[in-house]
């Protein structure tokens, strides 16, 4: 079962304004068990509304507008819907009395226009708004033969929220065959999209019932998975199929299938072989530490560090000697591993973490003249040895920079402790 989502306003077609209720009822579609496979926005336009409505009916079991119930001349979401329904508009007369009362109560005139506030679509039931003027419609009928759900709900989200939740959503349980949607995101840190892709595609297309989605932003990937069924129990069931089967094919790159972060795997990992972590950052500034002290209960395995930006630092905190940083510079191999021996050792930690590195955008200056922006140096100490990875990040932009190297270095302690 899927819907539409149509959303009215020639405003939501400028830059100034989003359309959000179309999130919110999404949300509430999908704890029904449906899914929204459309959303369309429309100017006010009745031309345009009448057609959005039409290939709406045509594709989509539920129909639902937001907006354009009020009472001017720009409103023309029941006039759309009853055209490409082919069916009347008829004046509701006791809609009609409820508008009368409550100008009066209010003691102001009622303007002609507002009487159209009262127009339903013939055989709809009416919706009573609670934090407005304009009511809500909800019409079951069949379109080409089809079986549709068609309803208008007014555009103030305080009022589309209200009339979903206490009367859309109890009819739609009852009129509908109950649906359940369960999911669950797979993830991994530092993987082309296309290598993981072409790895899982060959499992999840052999569950056309489960809808999957890549996703990937800031260094990870995730897979989403999602499936429909009459019970949550079968729909959990397929979704928990193929995430162990796409687990299995990507076995360690895989670093969540439960929802954690990857702060919060590391984090669980160093709790479970009982080890400690301690950082000195230089480039990232403390995002590394920011990440992980976001986690609650982080600071049995996570110690702290320091934050060592200026080369003075670099020596004071985390004992890196001055003729090193002269001589290599302190974006270098060498004083990355500095960074991250000394910092363990003067912490205590199991693991030290040390990074450095030119965050741009300009390229490196003095002791590091001619470095490039993007290059950091990230080192992993522990009892084995100490392993040091050089990164290229990119020279356009700085918080990516940052941000990756604090993914860079998660996902190197990870794959160490693993
Ligand atoms: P009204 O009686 O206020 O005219 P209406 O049903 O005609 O009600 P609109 O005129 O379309 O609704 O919108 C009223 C307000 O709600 C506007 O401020 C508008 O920006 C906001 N709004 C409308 N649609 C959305 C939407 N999809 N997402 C967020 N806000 C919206
Ligand atoms: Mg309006």
């Amino acid at each position: 079962m899927i819907a539409e989502i149509i959303a009215v306003g020639s405003e939501m077609l400028t830059p100034f304004r989003v359309d959000t209720n179309s999130l919110y009822l999404t949300e509430g579609l999908n704890d029904l068990g449906i899914t929204v496979g459309f959303k369309t926005i429309v100017g006010d336009s009745l031309e345009h509304l009448t057609g959005a409505a039409r290939n709406a009916l045509a594709r989509a079991d539920v129909v639902i507008f937001s907006g354009g119930l009020g009472p001017t001349e720009d409103d023309m979401t029941r006039e759309a819907a009853a055209g490409a329904l082919g069916i009347e508009l008829l004046a509701d007369p006791a809609i009609l009395t409820g508008l009368y009362k409550r100008f009066a109560e209010r003691r102001i005139a009622m303007t002609p226009n507002n009487v159209k506030q009262a127009d339903v679509l013939d055989g709809a039931e009416i919706l009573p708004n609670g934090n407005g003027s304009a009511p809500g419609q909800m019409l079951f009928t069949a379109y080409e033969g089809k079986e549709r759900v068609i309803i208008l709900l007014p555009g103030p989200p305080k009022e589309l929220k209200l009339m979903f939740t206490e009367q859309v959503r109890p009819r739609l349980a009852s009129r509908l065959p109950a649906r359940f949607i369960a999911r669950r995101q797979v993830k991994m840190a530092l993987m082309p999209e296309s290598t993981v892709d072409s790895r899982t595609a060959p499992i999840y297309t052999q569950y056309p019932d489960v809808e999957t989605t890549i996703l990937a932003h800031s260094g990870e990937i995730q897979l989403h998975f999602e499936c429909s069924k009459a019970t949550l129990a079968e729909a959990q069931e397929r979704v928990d199929e193929v995430v162990s089967r796409v687990e299995h094919e990507m076995d360690e790159d895989v670093f969540s299938s439960h929802g954690e972060t990857l702060e919060e795997v590391v984090l669980l990992m160093l709790g479970m072989r009982n080890m400690t972590l301690a950082a000195a950052e230089s480039c990232t500034g403390g995002m590394l530490a920011q990440r992980l002290t976001s986690v609650a209960g982080s600071s049995r395995y996570f110690l702290g560090g320091a934050v060592v930006y200026a080369p003075e630092l670099k020596t004071t905190f985390a004992g890196v000697p001055e003729e090193l940083l002269e001589r290599e510079g302190t974006v270098s191999e060498a004083v990355s591993r500095a960074l991250a021996e000394g910092i363990r050792e003067r912490t205590g930690a199991s693991i030290g973490v040390g990074i450095t590195g030119v965050a741009g955008p300009g390229p490196g200056e003095g002791l590091d003249a001619g470095k490039p922006a993007g290059l950091v140096y990230l080192a992993i100490a522990d009892e084995l040895g100490t392993e040091v990875k050089e990164l290229n990040l990119g020279a356009n932009d700085r918080e990516r920079v940052r941000w990756w190297s604090t993914q860079h270095a998660l996902e190197r302690v990870r794959r160490r402790l693993l």
